[in-house]
């Protein structure tokens, strides 16, 4: 397992909705939680790393949780901006506007249904991770002149990902 960098197509994919929920899916969820620490990341999606599943993990106020088949709502449309990274798309850092408050609901590793209301820092995480099972990336969320300025240091981190 290894964390797949900005231009992977599979960054850009929509990721499948998991339906087993059996011993090879725990490990999978374990060794991306594993993966998650070694990269010192807060979050990390199934697609960062190949996998074509609706899964991230996520490290909320000190705990990591598997968050599998994730569907976010905003709990009002209060919102914030402020620097975010991405795993895959290392050294780069821009200002990113999130929903303040979300509610996730989800299922975990063994397919039960949970629902949490985060705020903050959390709801930050889990906005970014689900952006990902969308294909979705923190750089299209940031004005096309912000993204001017870092095309640059895009299109190198896509050549050595290459
Ligand atoms: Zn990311």
């Amino acid at each position: 397992m290894s964390i797949k960098i900005y231009g992977a197509p599979i960054l850009r994919s929509k990721a499948k909705p998991v339906t087993e929920f059996n011993a090879q899916f725990e490990r999978i969820v374990a060794e991306m939680k594993q993966k998650m620490a070694e990269a010192s990341g807060v979050g990390l999606a199934a697609t960062q790393v190949g996998l074509d599943m609706s899964l991230f993990v996520a490290k909320l106020d000190e705990e990591v949780y598997a968050f599998v088949n994730p569907e976010l709502t905003p709990l009002s449309t209060e919102t914030e901006t402020t620097e975010e990274g991405c795993l895959s798309i290392p050294g780069v850092w821009v200002d990113v506007q999130r929903y303040l408050k979300v509610r996730l609901r989800a299922q975990d590793v063994r397919g039960n249904r949970v629902e949490l209301e985060l705020e903050d820092f959390p709801a930050r995480i889990v906005q970014h991770e689900a952006d990902h099972l969308n294909g979705v990336l923190i750089i299209d969320r940031i004005p096309s002149e912000e993204r001017r300025k870092i095309a640059g240091q895009l299109e190198k981190i896509q050549h050595q990902a290459l």
